[in-house]
């Protein structure tokens, strides 16, 4: 196994590090010229946005902002560091490359109100990249604008509902939205957002969608299905032409949750599966690097007719071959972003699947199929871990393991084999989802990682099973190797014992006091 000793700093805070009055940057005297031409700072600045005092910012020199953020990333963790077999997420690492096409000046220092006749190249990479996810996807049309997998949903849903309103006319009708009960957490949410009522359609013994339960369901009353496939078991659901069958005999449009791409593409597609409507997430499959919030894209694909609906502005080419913006769509349920999405994430994805192309991205799927299975064969042989549902099923993008034999056995939960895991320098699984499996450890390898890495990480389980079985207090104690040792979950979520501010530290220290 890898000795594993992640850094141990005892950092203080940065306004703790601050000295009054130590200048961290010099910034040269604006030119006297240059001042003369801008005026005074009053007179640039709306009175309404002017401070009355300077930012409490602390006061600390250059040096020492570097170590103490490269000391922090040391106590943290990244794919740069090693496996990130997060469920349901795929954290993958991305190449370089798509980061520095990202950052080239002609793109990053385009702005977004520039007359579209300077940035054709930028609405032309738009136009191209739709075109491609329409083609991956096997939809009609694309929006990027939506900026993550929610809100790409939660759009998806509000044309499913503009369909209704405008189409069928039946809007105030259908207001039941069906999810299967393995869905992801976004959907039922995205739907009740969008004033839907949620229909759980529950699951078989094989963990997919339960055919007598959905004919049951579907009615007059709904509105649409909302499915992902392979779903969160990583399976792939057989009877998924029935499925969009049943929604679409019932007068129903089908949404396909495709925030995971990553098991079929260049294989099969949700358009021709019988999909309505689609979103994927560039920040999964397509070479954003995600996590801890920053910016993503859910571009959203639908068929022909729904595509009048879509957000504007639409990126059309004209006949002279120029690229605009069409704000003239009537049908529009409008704008859903600020200008077009989150253009940076959108330029990874569009390097991405040029440098792989058709062959490249099947390939890329099949790789990921192939890790996903190699993980569960194995892990589901180790003592205490099984591999529910559809036994006899191949896994797609990901496996979910059981612990349930484990936790029954000898005590030890599927959190305790998450967190020592991270004794092995390797992130935690995603646990306890879905929720239809007992102590779930829900493992997406991902195509990225190697044959090696992967070995690395099911020796890392099989020692904790051995572990498990010999000396469960190990488990049950970990981590010991990272920064930070063992956490009170509830203490570690509970907003009464987090201090998220220095504003918030020094206003607990105050009445502390
Ligand atoms: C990640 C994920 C989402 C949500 O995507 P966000 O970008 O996090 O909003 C939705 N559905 C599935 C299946 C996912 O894995």
């Amino acid at each position: 196994m890898v000795d594993f000793h992640q850094a141990r700093w005892n950092e203080p805070l940065i306004f703790e590090l601050s000295i009054p009055g130590t200048i961290g940057h010099s910034i040269p005297p604006v030119e006297s010229d240059i001042r003369q031409a801008i005026g005074s700072i009053d007179s640039i600045i709306p009175a309404g946005l002017r401070r009355d005092s300077a930012p409490q910012l602390p006061d600390v020199p250059e040096q020492q902002v570097v170590r103490h953020y490269t000391r922090l990333s040391q106590m943290n963790y990244a794919v740069s560091l090693g496996t990130y077999p997060l469920g349901s997420c795929t954290m993958k690492y991305n190449p370089l490359i798509d980061e520095s096409l990202a950052q080239m000046p002609g793109f990053a220092w385009l702005h977004p109100s520039q007359d579209p006749k300077t940035a054709q190249g930028a609405l032309e990479l738009m136009w191209e990249l739709e075109q491609w996810i329409a083609e991956i996807t096997g939809m009609d049309a694309v929006t990027l604008q939506p900026s993550a997998g929610a809100h790409g949903e939660f759009t998806g849903v509000m044309l499913i509902r503009e369909y209704h309103r405008q189409v069928t006319k039946e809007w105030t009708d259908r207001h039941e939205m069906l999810i299967p009960d393995a869905a992801h957490g976004t959907n039922p949410a995205s739907a009740t957002m969008a004033g839907y009522r949620v229909v759980v359609v529950p699951s078989n013994d094989e963990g997919l969608v339960d055919l007598d339960a959905l004919k049951e369901a579907a009615g007059p009353r709904t509105a649409g299905l909302m499915l992902t496939n392979p779903n969160t078991i990583g399976v792939f659901e057989k009877n998924i032409e029935e499925i969009t069958g049943i929604v679409h005999d019932a007068g129903g449009l089908v949404y396909y949750d495709g925030a995971n791409l990553n098991a079929i593409m260049g294989i099969v597609r949700p358009g021709d599966m019988g999909f309505d409507v689609v979103h994927v997430n560039l920040h999964k499959t397509f070479s954003t690097p995600h996590g801890g919030g920053g910016p993503g894209a859910g571009p959203v694909g639908v068929k022909k007719d729904l595509e009048e609906f879509l957000p504007v502005p639409r990126i059309v080419r004209g006949e002279n071959g120029f690229f605009d913006l069409d704000y003239d769509r009537p049908k529009s349920i409008g704008k859903v972003h600020s200008f077009y999405g989150n253009f940076g994430v959108l330029l990874r994805a569009y390097a991405y699947i040029y440098a792989l192309g058709g062959a490249g991205l099947k390939r890329s799927s099949e790789l990921a199929v192939l890790n996903a299975n190699y993980v569960a064969h194995h892990i589901k042989q180790l003592k205490g871990f099984s591999l529910p549902c559809s036994q006899d099923d191949p896994r797609m993008h990901e496996c979910v393991i059981s612990a349930s034999e484990l936790k029954e056995s000898t005590g030890v939960t599927a959190m305790n084999v998450a967190k020592r895991l991270l004794d092995f320098g390797i992130h935690a699984p995603t646990i306890y989802f879905p929720l239809i499996v007992e102590e779930a450890l829900m493992i997406e390898p991902t195509e990225s990682e190697s044959k090696r890495e992967l070995d690395l990480f099911i020796a890392a389980m099989k020692q904790v099973s051995e572990e498990a079985h010999s000396n469960p207090d190990i488990v049950k104690h970990a981590p010991t190797n990272t920064a930070l040792r063992l956490l009170d979950e509830y203490k570690a979520a509970h907003p009464s014992t987090l201090t998220l501010s220095w504003r918030m530290y020094r206003q607990k220290q105050q009445s502390a006091e």
